[in-house]
């Protein structure tokens, strides 16, 4: 098996990771586990994030590095807030989730999206960059406990329940994050 390094200190991003990774032989190896400084994101866009991540990763490891950055632009909000997201939450989803609403209610314009940047970085330097993108509308009120972070506010196109509601299996088909993963897959089999 090929070693590949994740470049995160969160648990569940790993897991996710190495369920993608495995069957596409490669053992996946946590920045968590080696130690690794995690870098500020510096970045202005989620692929310059999740670039600076992979890159600090794989030269710090001398291994092929994956990093990703993620969240959600609100159209109502001009695209915020896009790679703010965590920060704009600040822990207190429900308060987020009434800011979100309020702005898309203000402008009656419900449209939002999902955006990840998935980064692959080779210690020589070469980097590949791939975008997954998941179009959708806001909830008028939060829907469901399932999911994480913005998932109770947004309704992916072609569905009518936010993901907290739809869950892991369609998430998995229609999120930005798996649409990012499908491209990197076929990258890696060759
Ligand atoms: P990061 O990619 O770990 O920097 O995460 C960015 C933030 O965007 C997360 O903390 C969430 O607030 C939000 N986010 C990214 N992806 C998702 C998702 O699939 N569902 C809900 N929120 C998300």
């Amino acid at each position: 098996m090929r070693r590949i390094l994740v470049a995160t200190h969160n648990k569940g991003k790993l897991a996710e990771f190495a369920a993608l990774l495995g069957p596409v032989g490669y053992e996946v190896v946590s920045a968590g586990e080696l130690g690794l400084a995690e870098p500020e994101e510096t970045g202005a866009s989620f692929a310059e994030n999740a670039r600076i991540k992979a890159r600090a990763a794989a030269m710090a490891s001398g291994l092929p590095a994956l990093a990703d950055d993620s969240g959600l632009c609100v159209a109502a909000l001009d695209g915020a807030p896009g790679i703010y997201s965590a920060r704009f939450a600040a822990g207190d989803y429900p308060a987020a989730f009434a800011k979100v609403i309020a702005a898309c209610e203000a402008r009656d314009e419900w449209r939002a999206r999902f955006v990840c940047a998935l980064c692959y970085a080779q210690p020589a330097g070469d980097v590949a960059t791939y975008i997954g993108q998941a179009d959708g509308v806001i909830a008028k009120t939060p829907e469901g406990l399932g999911g994480f972070g913005y998932d109770p506010i947004f309704i992916p196109d072609g569905y009518a329940q936010s993901y907290a509601v739809l869950g892991a299996d369609v998430k998995d088909k229609v999120s930005h994050r798996a649409r990012a993963f499908a491209q990197l897959v076929s990258v890696l089999r060759g």
